[in-house]
């Protein structure tokens, strides 16, 4: 038994599961979880040792790479004055306005504690503001685990919504309909039937919940215009895509502006941050301006707003995005080429840092169906080799990667380098 087998048994006695969050347990990859003890820059090391060129980046929010000094230092300074107050700061002013003045959608913010707070609290917000109670999410997306976003598709297209935890009361799951990512007539067909009973529709503008799927052209602009003809309110959920797709988000890339907006992972710099903002009239509705309740023993922590406020701003250097996009391009034709040479079907898609891979015939991958076909047994034998090989992927296959700024060219290199062997070994 290696170290980190013998920590995961240990966990596992006092922690469901042995884990905080079920996808690190290695379940839809088999296998060990490795226990990390460090990570700096592009690279994490396990507790026995090994180091591993990590694009995982704790699920997004490592966009500088890994203990970037002057976030480090950042967190050290506002640790010093003291974790929480649970009154006003001004570190808390600074990073809403850094983040009103960057993304295109949001003239007032405010911050919670993760993505899923951001996304449940604007859906309060939403319904609200419409008075309505139905809300639209798409097949394949991720809101985090609130109790109204944890549902599917019911059987057909158009049925209503059915819980996909136990524990999802049927009754609030009949609020959620579910609809086909990238699906624009579908969208349009359920609208013209039941638009006016919308308090919103919210979506991964690029979804990385299931691998990653851009959306594509024309698919945003129909949410807005239907969201527009019905009176519903349009939430892009850039808990993912905010500051990583562009300097502006999913909104400012595609140029279609949402009501209401959802961050975290990038915004917090590691910290634990969310956040949800928008178009002033709807988000003058939040307590106390207004009356949708909404609050936080921990919200706006001086810590992490500290760690958020060091983090965008080291974006604005003017050629952070353009090398970051650079080295996802060169990773992702590397790794294609790497499959072709070896004869494994193999698609990539990207968008500015994120990136996804799929073991399918298909040239293009543009929906959850397509994505749910996809050899997973393949994967699962990339991901096991690629780790033994130094490189961390997320563990299962319905998750995107992340490029951040401390990659460089020879960690790129040395990946395919090492994807080229795996890829051979997977032809049986
Ligand atoms: N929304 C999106 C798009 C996400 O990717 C995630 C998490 O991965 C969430 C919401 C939930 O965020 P959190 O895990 O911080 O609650």
């Amino acid at each position: 038994m290696n170290h980190s087998e013998q920590l995961f048994a240990q966990a596992a006695q006092f922690i469901p599961g042995g884990v905080n969050s079920p996808v690190r347990a290695f379940k839809a990859v088999g296998g060990t979880p490795i226990f990390l003890q460090s990570a700096k820059g592009a690279r994490i090391t396990d507790v026995d040792g090994k180091d591993y060129i990590d694009y995982v980046q704790s699920w997004g929010p490592m966009i500088l790479g890994h203990s970037h000094p002057d976030v480090i230092a950042a967190v050290v300074d506002a640790v010093q004055s003291g974790l929480t107050f649970g009154a006003p700061t001004e570190r808390e002013t600074q990073l809403a306005e850094i983040v009103c003045k960057r993304m295109p959608g949001i003239d007032l913010v405010r911050f919670v504690n993760s993505g899923t707070e951001a996304t449940m609290s604007a859906i309060r917000l939403a319904r609200a503001h419409t008075e309505r109670d139905t809300i639209v999410k798409f097949e394949g997306c991720y809101h985090g685990h609130s109790d109204s976003l944890l549902i599917k598709a019911g059987s057909g297209a158009l049925t209503l919504g059915v819980p996909s935890s136990p524990g999802v009361p049927k009754a609030l799951a009949e609020h959620t309909v579910t609809l086909n990512y990238n699906n624009s007539e579908q969208v349009r067909q359920f609208f013209a039937e039941k638009g006016d009973q919308v308090a919103c529709i919210i979506i991964e503008p690029v979804a990385g919940n299931m691998n990653c799927i851009p959306p594509v052209p024309g698919f945003l602009q129909t949410l807005r215009e239907v969201c527009d003809e019905s009176g519903s309110v349009l939430i892009f959920d850039e808990v993912m895509t905010g500051f990583r797709v562009s300097a502006t988000g999913a909104q400012g890339h595609y140029q279609v502006q949402p009501d209401l907006t959802t961050l975290g992972k990038v915004v917090g710099g590691g910290m634990p941050v969310g956040a949800f903002g928008g178009k002033r009239e709807i988000m003058e509705k939040v307590a106390p301006a207004g009356p949708v309740y909404q609050a936080g023993t921990l919200s706006g922590n001086p810590v992490a707003m500290a760690a958020g406020i060091a983090t965008l701003e080291l974006l604005e250097a003017p050629d952070f995005y353009p090398e970051l996009f650079r080295k996802t391009q060169k990773l992702v034709t590397g790794l294609q080429a790497a499959a072709d040479t070896a004869g494994v079907a193999f698609t990539t898609n990207h968008i500015g840092s994120m990136f996804g891979g799929f073991f399918t015939q298909e040239k293009t991958v543009t929906n959850y169906q397509q994505v749910m076909a996809c050899d997973t047994e393949r994967f699962n034998r990339f991901f096991h080799g690629m780790l033994k090989a130094g490189v961390y992927l997320a563990p299962a296959s319905y998750e995107a990667g992340f490029m951040s700024q401390a990659h460089t060219d020879n960690d790129i290199e040395q990946t395919i380098a090492a994807a080229q062997k795996v890829f051979a070994s997977l032809k049986d």
